[in-house]
């Protein structure tokens, strides 16, 4: 795939903490509008590669390229306002308010950011927190306070606020963990839904569900790619096999 097709390329990263390479010249490519699941044992690295990629942590050596772009001299909230949104495994939303003011929140910043460029119209935000409410199954519940939704339910307000601020590529981290099995089931819906739209990387242990999920599984281990394809190829991998064991 050539870097121009590909939403995010990763070239021969290298990222060392004291030493320690915790990623270690890893190349991964994956194209618009794919979703992509990231596995591997616990130290393989997963972490440190969604850092990098948002900016957090700098690459020792190697280049992340979003959209063509070296990110190695912006700063977080730059690439953040660049169009990567990151979902870590606890909700950061705002339990004494409800769905409905967390989502208008999120759409006001999205706002100012944006503010210099568009016009601004109350109307189109109402539309936009409406659709979003619905997008993440919440309509029904958009007036009652965040901290009274389910656990499932407050992971997917959280989804929905980083989708307010319109993300090309969304990273979500163990977004089913701690789950009921009929939350597993719809969060994977929505995210299968959400990647009609956007690019999204999500890192995940469950493997039922990333089977619902996934095309394509890339296994980290060491700081590096082990291998990458399908699931089914991936779980008859001796490979994979071997790492999994020796947990
Ligand atoms: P995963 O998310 O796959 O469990 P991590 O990316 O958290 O893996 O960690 C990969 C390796 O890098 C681990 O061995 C971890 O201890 C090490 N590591 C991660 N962050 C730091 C840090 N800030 N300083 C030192 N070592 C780190």
């Amino acid at each position: 795939m050539g870097v121009s097709e590909a939403i995010l390329a990763i070239e021969n990263l290298t990222v060392s903490f004291d030493g320690f390479k915790a990623l270690n010249q890893l190349n991964f490519s994956m194209a618009v509008g794919e979703l992509r699941v990231i596995i591997g044992p616990n130290g393989a690295g997963k972490t440190t590669f969604l850092d990098v990629i948002t900016g957090k942590v700098k690459p020792t050596e190697g280049r992340v390229l979003f959209k063509g772009k070296n990110l190695r001299s912006f700063s977080e909230d730059q690439i953040a306002r660049m169009g990567i949104g990151r979902k870590f495994q606890t909700p950061r939303i705002y339990l004494n308010l409800t769905p409905q003011e967390n989502l208008e929140l999120a759409c006001n910043r999205r706002k100012q950011v944006f503010a210099t460029l568009f016009s601004y119209s109350p109307q189109a935000e109402r539309r936009t927190v409406t659709g979003l409410l619905e997008t993440v199954g919440l309509a029904a519940k958009a007036k009652i306070q965040a901290g009274l939704l389910s656990h499932g339910e407050k992971q997917w307000l959280e989804i929905g606020m980083l989708v307010a601020q319109s993300p090309d590529l969304l990273l979500v981290d163990e977004p089913v963990a701690g789950l009921t099995d009929e939350e597993t089931e719809r969060t994977g819906e929505l995210l299968q839904a959400l990647a009609e739209s956007h690019s999204i990387i999500v890192i995940e242990h469950d493997m039922e569900f990333v089977r619902q999920i996934a095309r394509q599984v890339t296994v980290l281990h060491e700081g590096t790619v082990l291998c990458e394809g399908t699931i089914d190829q991936v779980q008859s991998d001796p490979r994979v096999i071997e790492v999994y064991l020796g947990q």
